[in-house]
């Protein structure tokens, strides 16, 4: 369990309280396209106005590279917070994040109210977590609380840095769930525990896979990365994505597979295609039968099949990286099928973030699921066994 303070361990009326969020949302000309990780703060957020905190938000936008970028200012944020809270928040616009607007926004707030300062990476000592910036926001603030999930494997000042300058830090919600979530799949799993993994890398993943091999039953291999693994046994992989010095790597995992009864899965068909686009030839052929100038780009029906089946019977499922490029509709398919094998069983199934998350919502099983984490190289973090900075660094009970 986690032994760190959380909300519920404070007492905040009247304290000045600044909450890192992950309000990285992706923006179009000014636009919110995805608001997930601003719903998913409310509860947070919420439970501190309610109990009379002077409410200070902060989070990083994008890579801004120290230095302010309009586009990537977290104005449009801070109107969206208003509309979703039903309440004012005040957005302080301040280039140096904690500059003189941010300073009299605060000293200005009543209990309960919520102001946002600027993006935090407009200061180039953020991601570097050097102690000046760490100790200008902890100026504003008495607690610290962090419910930044998708930025807690960074230690920068506002998910580490700050943590040392002021009374008393804690976790958020959002963050106890993600915690909660993953941490149970991944030590304390109702069996059998499959883990599905995809997207481009192997070289991502490799210690995901590692780390995985000692606590699945079953492990799937999907996505751009199976084709190291095909190309490993053997197979012809025409000009599929291939990470050749992963080899060894590829094959001592499915040796360890069989050693340890682990059910080590890898697609047996595949979607291929001469050009990488979506208006393209395309056709199934078994894997490790691509043809030279052809490209794998999604797994074939009867990997489908294979994969859902072994969905079926589990209790617990993660799953983290697209089954192929899901963002071409002719190549969705792969992915489409492993989020309905998902959504169809009474099991707990996790997407850890990134792009199956936006795939799983974007094709419509998102209330199906039990959990869809909010950070995707944090969930692949915490899959990988690490702890993550951010949550280390908070106060413990
Ligand atoms: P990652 O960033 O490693 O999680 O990988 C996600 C990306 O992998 C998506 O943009 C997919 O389009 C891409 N992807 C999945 N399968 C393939 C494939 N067979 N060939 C090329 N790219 C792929």
């Amino acid at each position: 369990m986690l032994n760190k303070k959380t909300v519920d361990d404070l007492q905040v009326k009247g304290k000045r309280v600044l909450l890192r969020c992950d309000f990285n949302v992706p923006l179009q000309d000014g636009v919110i396209t995805d608001e997930n990780r601003i719903t998913a703060a409310l509860p947070t957020i919420q439970k501190l106005v309610g109990d009379g905190a002077k409410v200070i938000l902060c989070s990083h936008m994008g890579k801004p590279k120290g230095e302010p970028k309009p586009e990537l200012s977290l104005a449009p944020v801070a109107k969206r917070l208003s509309e979703l809270l039903g309440k004012d928040v005040v957005f302080a616009k301040d280039d140096t994040v904690v500059g003189e607007n941010a300073k009299a926004a605060v000293a200005k707030m009543q209990d309960g109210d919520v102001v946002l300062l600027e993006n935090t990476r407009y200061r180039k000592e953020e991601t570097k977590n050097e102690e000046n910036f760490s100790r200008e926001l902890a100026s504003l603030a008495d607690i610290f609380v962090n419910d930044a999930f998708g930025s807690s494997h960074r230690a920068h000042c506002s998910t580490v840095g700050v943590t040392a300058f002021v009374q008393e830090s804690a976790v958020g919600y959002l963050m106890e769930k993600e915690i909660a979530f993953l941490g149970n799949a991944v030590n304390n799993p109702e069996r059998p525990f499959v883990a599905i993994l995809g997207g481009s890398k192997v070289s991502d993943k490799i210690n995901v896979i590692r780390n995985l091999l000692e606590k699945v039953d079953t492990l799937i291999i999907g996505g751009g990365m199976a084709y190291t693994f095909s190309a490993a046994e053997g197979g012809k992989i025409g000009t599929s994505l291939l990470e050749e010095d992963k080899i060894p790597y590829a094959l001592d995992m499915m040796k360890q597979a069989k050693e340890k009864g682990v059910r080590f899965l890898t697609p047996v068909d595949t979607v291929i295609a001469k050009e990488f686009k979506n208006d393209t030839e395309y056709k199934t052929v078994p894997a490790g039968e691509i043809p030279d100038d052809w490209m794998g780009l999604d797994i074939g029906e009867k990997t489908r099949e294979l994969f859902a089946d072994a969905i079926k019977g589990a209790k617990t499922v993660v799953w983290n990286g697209p089954m192929g490029v899901f963002e071409f509709e002719n190549f969705a398919g792969g992915t489409k099928a492993v989020a309905e094998a998902m959504a169809a069983i009474d099991a707990t199934t996790i997407i850890g973030g990134g792009d199956s998350a936006a795939a799983v919502n974007q094709m419509g099983y998102g209330e199906k699921m039990s959990h869809i984490s909010t950070g995707g190289g944090a969930s692949l973090e915490f899959l990988e066994g690490k702890e993550l900075p951010g949550v280390a660094a908070v106060d413990d009970k």
